[in-house]
Parts: structure tokens; C-alpha cells; sequence
């Protein structure tokens, strides 16, 4: 190789190397604008993340006392549980009756079942987000698969004597659930293909009737905190009492 062609060669190295170089900046530019910045500043503003939610369309909610404990601690997690599980409800101002009055309570405008005011009952059903959650656990997993398997329909409609009442416990000068809207008292249940069972009227049956009423309200135990029926003495000998006050009973 002679001299024109040594510096020839050195002036085509120099090219090749300063296109490469210039290649691996406009790379490393191109980079640094789609990365994510290493070291951004944390954004104070943002909320705390959420505690995970109940999803009451899990059988697997009913034995899970966390789970049951939320819907009542936390009104959010409540109202997000619900929402998720497809119950459509209106919440209802905070009411104030003497003694009696409820803040932060709902009326289910739509659940699998509907929840019906019984004739001559109140037409309003004000409850409690942490019992509109057990009653949808108890509808879903208890009463619609019971109806099912003894009386071979679904049921279609709960029937309802009331929520919300400023009064005592019968016969005691200790003021009900119900004055707090925790409480309802069901009287009975409309199957899809038109039936009607009552507790008044069969409770106490033999029949398939009988079986699901009885099962129904012995697995309500197991949701409710007082839960209670003819059983328990003449006052219940129409409906099932089901609460969340945090007393415990089942009868
Ligand atoms: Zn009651």
C-alpha cells in the first residue's frame, strides 16, 4: 500500500466512524424521549390505594368474616360491592326520629329478586349498605338455590314487612334494630312460576314449603347478626327478623 492509499483508507475509516457515532446518539436521543424519566418526583396528590373489595357474588363470601366485617366498617367498600355485583340502589337522606334515625342508608331499586313492601306495609325500605350486602349474599347463595332445590322455581320476589321503624323491641323498653334501619323483617317469597310462601303459612309445613323456609332461616344465621323466627316466639310467627346491630341470635 503506498501513501495516497494509507490516507485514502484513514480518511473513509474517519467517515464510517463518525456516521456510527452519530447513528448511536440520534439512538440513545431517540431513547431518552419515549424512556421514563429515572428519577420523577412522586405525586403527593394521588390517593392511597384502595383495600381490596368483597365480591359478593363469591359463595365463598358468606364464610369469610373479614370480608362481612368490611361491609360494615367501610360504606365505600360497601357501595363498590354491591355496584360490582349488579344490585342498583338509591341512597337515601340521613333521617333523624327522636331516638330513632339512620345516616348513610340505601333502597335497592334492583337485585336478582325484588324486595317488595307486603301490602299495607311502608312503602320505602331504608337500610343500611352492610344489610342490603348480607341480604344480597343470602339472596343470592341461600334463598334462590333453596327454592330451587325444594321447590324446583326460583324465587322471583321477597316480600317485605319493613326496614325502618323508630320502636322498641316487643314486650322491652330497649329500642329495636329497626330504629337505625338495620333490620327487616321478611314475610315471605314469590316463586317464578307464581307460587307463594309465607312464614306464616308454611313454617311449620312438612312439605317442601316447610324444608326451604327452615333452611333458609337457619343458614341466615350464619350471615345476620340476630336472626330470628316462629321459632323464637309468637311475635316472629310471621316473618324472619334478620340484623346487623352486632348482637348475636339466632332463634
Ligand atoms: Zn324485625
Amino acid at each position: 500500500m503506498n501513501k495516497s492509499h494509507s490516507f485514502l483508507a484513514a480518511c473513509v475509516g474517519l467517515v464510517i466512524a463518525l456516521g456510527a457515532g452519530f447513528g448511536a446518539a440520534n439512538l440513545r436521543s431517540a431513547e431518552a424521549t419515549s424512556a421514563p424519566a429515572a428519577f420523577a418526583r412522586p405525586d403527593f396528590a394521588a390517593p392511597p390505594p384502595k383495600p381490596p373489595g368483597v365480591d359478593l357474588t363469591l359463595f365463598s363470601a358468606l364464610a369469610d368474616p373479614s370480608a362481612l366485617k368490611k361491609l360494615s366498617r367501610d360504606v365505600e367498600i360497601c357501595h363498590d360491592a354491591l355496584s360490582a355485583a349488579s344490585v342498583t340502589f338509591t341512597e337515601v337522606p340521613a333521617k333523624r326520629e327522636g331516638q330513632c334515625g339512620y345516616s348513610e342508608a340505601l333502597e335497592i331499586s334492583s337485585s336478582l329478586a325484588t324486595w317488595e313492601p307486603n301490602p299495607g306495609a311502608p312503602k320505602d325500605l331504608p337500610m343500611t349498605c352492610a344489610l342490603a350486602a348480607k341480604l344480597h349474599l343470602w339472596e343470592r347463595h341461600v334463598v334462590i338455590p333453596a327454592a330451587e332445590k325444594y321447590l324446583g322455581s326460583p324465587v322471583q320476589e321477597v316480600k317485605v314487612f319493613g326496614t325502618f321503624q323508630c320502636r322498641n323491641v316487643a314486650d322491652t323498653d330497649k329500642l329495636s334494630e329497626h330504629a337505625f334501619a338495620k333490620a327487616i323483617d321478611v314475610a315471605g317469597f314469590v316463586l317464578a312460576d307464581g307460587r307463594e310462601i309465607t312464614v306464616l303459612g308454611d313454617y311449620r309445613s312438612s312439605g317442601a314449603e316447610g324444608d326451604f323456609l327452615r333452611e333458609i332461616r337457619q343458614r341466615a344465621c350464619d350471615l345476620f347478626d340476630v336472626t330470628l323466627g316462629p321459632d323464637y316466639n309468637t311475635a316472629h310467627e310471621n316473618h324472619f327478623h334478620l340484623d346487623v346491630g352486632g348482637q348475636h341470635a339466632c332463634r
